[in-house]
Formats: C-alpha cells, sequence, structure tokens
C-alpha cells in the first residue's frame, strides 16, 4: 500500500474505452476507488459483464472496489429524425410534437419521449437542448404540439436532452426503466445506487422503499440536478445516504455561473449533516482527447478537494476517453496537492461547530478518537467495524490522519471507498480472542507497511466483537509495545 494516501475518493464511470486490454487494471493502478455504472447506456449484459470484470481485477490487487450504479432517471428526450440529425438557424421555427412517430422527424418538427412536456411547458418558456447547445423559446402550446422559436441554433441529433431552464418539469425521478434497472443493479450488488433528478425527499423514499423491499444492501445517493433539488436540499440529503452534485444538468437548470457556488453550498450542507459527497461531470473534460487537463480543470478538481467534496467523478473522460488510466493518474495528483492545503484550512463539520448531542457511543467514540488524533501524533486509526459506522462518522471530521476500516464485512469494504480518507484492510474479528485482538489488528497493519515499531495508533473495537453498532472502546497503542 502507498505511502502517501489520497484521502479524496475517485469514481470513474465505465464504458466502451475501459472495456479495452488491461485497461481497467491499469486504472487499478492509477487509483480507482469506485466504478459507475451508467444505466442510460447498455443494457444488464453489459452492466453485469463489467461488474464481473472489476471484482476479478479488485481481487488480484487485493483490494475491494466500490460499484455505483445511477440510474437514468426522467430525462426527457426528443425522439429520432430521419435523417438522424437537423440543422437548425436563429429565428428558424421548430415544433416539439407529443404525437409524432419516434423516428419521424426532420427539419419542421420531431417526436418527445416524455409525452406530458406540453402540459408542463407554457408561452415564454426557455427549452435547453442538447445540454444548453440549443435554446428554444416557446411561442404557443397548440394540443400535444409546442411551437418554438430558436434563439439558438445548431446541430440537433437523435435523442438529445430537453431541460427547461428554471427547471419545473413534473416527471417524477423514479421511470419504469429505472425501477427495472434498481432490480438489476442490487442483483448484481452494487454498493451505491444513484437517483438522478430526485426533486424532494420523497423521491429519495420511495427509491429507499424498492431498496428495502428487495432486502439491497446498497446505499442511497441523490443527485443534485434540478433546481427543485437544491430548493429542497436539506430533506434530500436527510432522505440520502450521500448526495452528488451532478453539474452537467444542474448547470443546464441553474445556469452555469450559479455552479460553483451552489457547489459549495451543497457539499457544506451535507457535510454539516454528516453526508458524503460526490463532485461530478466535466471534470477533466478536455482529457477525453488530451493528454493534459486545463489549468482551469485542474483547478476545478482542486477547488473541490478544498470544498470537502468525498469524492471526484469522471464521466466521458474514463467511459469513452482516449486517456481513461491517465485521467486517473492526474485526478490523483491533483487530489493530493490540494490535500496539502486542506488540512490547514477549515472545512466545516456539524460535530465541532454546532457541538450537537451524539446520536450514540459509537458516534462518541469516534469523535473522541478523531479529536484525540489530531491532537497527538497518530500515525493511524484503526477502527475495527462491522457495518462500517464508526469510520463513516472518522471521515466527517477534518484531519490529515488515515482511517483503517478493519472489517471481515466484504460489503463494508466496499462502502467505505466513498469515504474521504478511509482504507479498507480485511480482517476478521471473530478469529481471534479478545486479549489477542489488539495485537493481531497490530499486525495486520505491519504486514500491510502501515505502521512500524515506536508508531502511535488509536485503535476503537467492541467490547463484543463482530456485532453492528458495537463500538465502545477507544485505545491509544505503541506498536511493538505492550498490545493488551
Ligand atoms: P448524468 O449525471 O451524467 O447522468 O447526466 C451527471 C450530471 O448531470 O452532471
Ligand atoms: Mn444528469
Amino acid at each position: 500500500m502507498a505511502n502517501i494516501l489520497r484521502r479524496t475518493k475517485i469514481i470513474a464511470t465505465l464504458g466502451p474505452a475501459t472495456d479495452e486490454g488491461d485497461m481497467f487494471a491499469d486504472m487499478m493502478t492509477a487509483g480507482v476507488d469506485l466504478v459507475r455504472l451508467n444505466f442510460s447506456h447498455g443494457v444488464a449484459e453489459d452492466h453485469a459483464k463489467r461488474i464481473q470484470y472489476v471484482r476479478e481485477t479488485a481481487k488480484k490487487y487485493g483490494r475491494e472496489i466500490g460499484v455505483l450504479a445511477d440510474l437514468q432517471g426522467p430525462k426527457i428526450r426528443i425522439a429520432k429524425f430521419k435523417k438522424g440529425s437537423i440543422e437548425l438557424k436563429a429565428g428558424d421555427h421548430f415544433i416539439l410534437d407529443a404525437n409524432l412517430d419516434e423516428d419521424l422527424g426532420d427539419q419542421q418538427a420531431v417526436g418527445i419521449d416524455y409525452k406530458v412536456l406540453p402540459y408542463d411547458v407554457s408561452k415564454g418558456d426557455i427549452l435547453l437542448l442538447d445540454d444548453g447547445r440549443l435554446v428554444f423559446e416557446v411561442n404557443k402550446i397548440v394540443d400535444e404540439k409546442i411551437h418554438c422559436e430558436v434563439a439558438v441554433g445548431g446541430k440537433l441529433s437523435n435523442n438529445k436532452g430537453i431541460n427547461r431552464k428554471g427547471g419545473g418539469l413534473s416527471a417524477k425521478a423514479l421511470t419504469d426503466k429505472d425501477k427495472n434497472d434498481l432490480g438489476i443493479a442490487l442483483s448484481l450488488g452494487a454498493d451505491y445506487i444513484a437517483i438522478s433528478f430526485p426533486r424532494d425527499a420523497d423521491d429519495m423514499h420511495e427509491a429507499r422503499g424498492l431498496i428495502e423491499k428487495a432486502n439491497g444492501h446498497a446505499g442511497l445517493i441523490a443527485k443534485i440536478e434540478r433546481v427543485e433539488a437544491v430548493e429542497n436540499l436539506d430533506e434530500i440529503i436527510l432522505a440520502s445516504d450521500a448526495v452528488m452534485v451532478a453539474r452537467g444538468d444542474l448547470a443546464v437548470e441553474i445556469g452555469e455561473p450559479e455552479v460553483p457556488g451552489v457547489q459549495k453550498h451543497i457539499i457544506h450542507q451535507a457535510r454539516m449533516m454528516d453526508k458524503p459527497t460526490i463532485t461530478a461531470t466535466q471534470m477533466m473534460e478536455t482529457m477525453i482527447h488530451s493528454s493534459t487537463p486545463t489549468r482551469a480543470e485542474v483547478s476545478d478538481v482542486a477547488n473541490a478537494v478544498l470544498d470537502g467534496t468525498d469524492a471526484v467523478m469522471l464521466s466521458a473522460e474514463s467511459a469513452v476517453g482516449d486517456f481513461p488510466a491517465r485521467v486517473i493518474e492526474m485526478m490523483s495528483r491533483v487530489c493530493l496537492s490540494a490535500e496539502k492545503y486542506s488540512r490547514r484550512q477549515r472545512i466545516t463539520t456539524r460535530q465541532y461547530d454546532d457541538s450537537p448531542e451524539f446520536d450514540g457511543i459509537d458516534e462518541a467514540i469516534a469523535m473522541a478518537t478523531m479529536f484525540t488524533a489530531n491532537h497527538m501524533n497518530i500515525k493511524a486509526i484503526l477502527a475495527l467495524t462491522e457495518s462500517g459506522a464508526t469510520p463513516h462518522w472518522m471521515s466527517r471530521i477534518r484531519s490529515g490522519i488515515p482511517v483503517y476500516a478493519l472489517s471481515r464485512n466484504v460489503l463494508t469494504q466496499r462502502k467505505v471507498t466513498l469515504y474521504r480518507g478511509v482504507y479498507a484492510i480485511d480482517f476478521d474479528v471473530t478469529k481471534f480472542t479478545r486479549d489477542e485482538l489488539n495485537a493481531k489488528a497490530v499486525a495486520a497493519m505491519q504486514h500491510h507497511g502501515i505502521v512500524d515499531d515506536g508508531d502511535l495508533v488509536i485503535l476503537t473495537k467492541g467490547d463484543i466483537s463482530g456485532v453492528h453498532g458495537g463500538t465502545n472502546v477507544m485505545k491509544i497503542l505503541k506498536v511493538g509495545g505492550n498490545l493488551f
């Protein structure tokens, strides 16, 4: 295991580019922590094959990789053109027609997959197509036809997305396809499920209900990419296990200039509520085809780290890019550099700033550990954990000290891949007696080359091993010393 540990986690979207040859092994070497399966593309077999390959390769590396299944959500799209695409100029009149057949689009009109769109929009609305590259203004709505005037033209091709500026479309977050895909993702063993375009906590509760009904263990991630989601941010965070700043659609809905500020707001609110965050989309966009990022992209990644994000995400850069492994390596270097400064920077956390009562004993132990570790020369924190709850609490506190989640539970080992500054170690507490546990845990760390004789570590565990939520002990131990 490397000596300088990157605290910020890297998520890479899988796609055709990562399927090639040994690419995924190279991505592991470069330091990928989680992979994202994008359910907007591909069929169940594609995702199944990729998960299997990821698990096999990770095994060879002796590491666990988290798998995030990202559901498509109610992305509203135009249907198809007879000729595949058309060219529109400013001033042209164009019709979005809910009654037009799927593949009969032409220079005058095209179908839409979201049939109630004509009821959701009104005269004067601005519609953004293809991530805002084309801009339409709604002139009038006649029956199921939305008559538009083109404000910004360009090429418009099959199945491009439609957003309304300012949000307000009524579509529910979970479509029938999403519900089906959620079942597939759970059966494939996804560790996290990301819900696209949630409007409020109810959308998240619905998804949670489906996961529970299927006895799934996956964590639930809300993608903040709609105006309503920003308005209902706190309740959505509360209903989720983590949130993603999904800057692609978010930018189209709220306007590009609002995004950096809203990103900081989302990360701050999530930290105040002890939930991990992912910062996503166009982080190193030029590296889809270029071997180096722009300085602006480097700054963007570094700023997300300084904002306190748990993870940064790659989309097309890895899925269809020319340099999937190299972009991870670059991102990793940028994160490491930014982290040198983030240790000195104040990132607000609920426990230090609001001093609330702790929710339970494990949280109290985690906070005592972090407070102590941050005020002593501690080499590593060893959290003996069943569910991952203790390292989760620990990762909410700003620190430069690595937290090792020692767990026998492979699902826990995978879940903690998302948490800033937490690293999983396979360790089965049930194999040891109470008296030998501390020494065995420290020996495992020495075996991995993480600690040496004389180092101080903090170990947390439960009096009774192997049960959920049982952590009630914090011990400061000297490696090589008396470890009872
Ligand atoms: P997507 O989500 O890539 O699934 O659209 C991320 C975003 O909108 O930024
Ligand atoms: Mn999106």
